[in-house]
């Protein structure tokens, strides 16, 4: 855990700020929940909090990033996460920083708040706040958001990285207005019909390689095309193929041909770290059981690639998770 800098900040918001909040590109209900958490909860401490997503970027963006007085990087460890643009506006930038983020290996900023173990950058926005002494003031909308982040980021409260703390701040977050039936409905309950095709496209083309414990899905362009993809369709399809019997590694490939490369998800099981794979071979990162990472090239060829890798990690992949 990196606590740095909090006493120097708790002063400097002290007065009123205006401050920009901004989470990944691709923003996830992490990423959402806890920009819009903390902006409600900064609005409430009397500053002017403007949020600015990544995929949005222009002229208005721009304009509150240079207006700032400080900025929150949240849910994401490193300035290009943000994607190009935005990433050489943040480079000028000449202000501080916080970040509050939960993923390995963070860029060093003045004033960090950085916790690998904790399951959601939602909950370190709870933990922000209740640092503050400030957790009377979570009303139904901050619950609602930071309920939002932990949930979707524990896939429902299941993963490992979900402890008894994260139990007890859940509770705490109903307690004070979160829906949860509501919640979970609005998130997992909002499928278009041309995402259950495309997931039946994906699941069609899932491949297992038990050998390496391993099972990947393909979709390509013209298959996204065929069932109408929509940004986010995607999103969680990888976790179909960690959920087989037997399976510790998942992989996802997705071509993109906007930005012209292969964009990966990772999934893993017990000790075997994605956010190592990624890093070593996929120019990605992430967490050691959830990573990203991109190819360049096409989706026979990071098949191919993907392939020729896991005699390497054999031994790992058959000792790592015993089912
Ligand atoms: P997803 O597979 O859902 O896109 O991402 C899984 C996790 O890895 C998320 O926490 C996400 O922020 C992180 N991640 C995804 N893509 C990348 C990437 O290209 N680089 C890094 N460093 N992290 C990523
Ligand atoms: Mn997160």
């Amino acid at each position: 855990m990196i606590l740095k800098g909090f006493e120097a900040l708790k002063s400097f918001l002290s007065k009123p700020k205006h401050i920009v909040l901004i989470g990944h590109r691709n923003p996830d209900g992490d990423a959402m929940g806890s920009t819009l958490g903390l902006q409600h909860y900064l609005t409430k401490k009397g500053h002017k909090a403007t949020v600015v997503v990544p995929n949005e970027y222009n002229s208005q963006s721009q304009k509150a990033i240079n207006t700032s007085d400080i900025i929150f990087l949240l849910d994401f460890n490193a300035l290009h996460r943000v994607g190009f643009d935005m990433q050489k506006t943040l480079e000028k930038y000449s202000n501080d920083f916080v970040m509050i983020d939960h993923h390995q290996q963070p860029d060093d900023v003045k004033y960090m708040y950085s916790d690998v173990e904790i399951c959601a950058t939602c909950q370190m926005v709870y933990q922000f706040i209740e640092m503050n002494n400030d957790l009377d003031l979570i009303d139904e909308a901050i619950a609602t958001c930071l309920y939002t982040g932990i949930m979707t980021d524990t896939g429902s409260f299941r993963f490992r990285s979900t402890t008894s703390k994260t139990h007890r701040i859940i509770a705490d977050l109903i307690e004070k207005g979160a829906q949860n039936d509501k919640i979970h409905n609005n998130v997992y309950d909002a499928n278009s019909y041309g995402r259950l095709l495309l997931l039946g496209q994906a699941l069609s083309n899932l491949q297992i390689l038990p050998a390496y414990k391993t099972a990947f899905i393909t979709l390509t362009e013209a298959e996204k095309k065929k069932f109408d993809f929509q940004k986010g369709d995607t999103e969680g399809i990888v976790n179909y193929a960690l959920s087989l019997k037997g399976i510790i590694f998942a992989a996802i490939f997705i071509e993109d041909k906007e930005q012209h490369i292969i964009k990966i998800s990772f999934r893993s099981k017990g000790d075997f770290s994605v956010n190592q794979f990624s890093r070593n071979h996929f120019n990605g990162g992430g967490h050691d059981n959830a990573a990203g990472g991109k190819f360049n090239g096409s989706v026979e060829e990071v098949i191919t690639t993907f392939k020729e890798l896991l005699p390497t990690y054999k031994n790992e992949l058959n000792r790592s998770y015993e089912i």
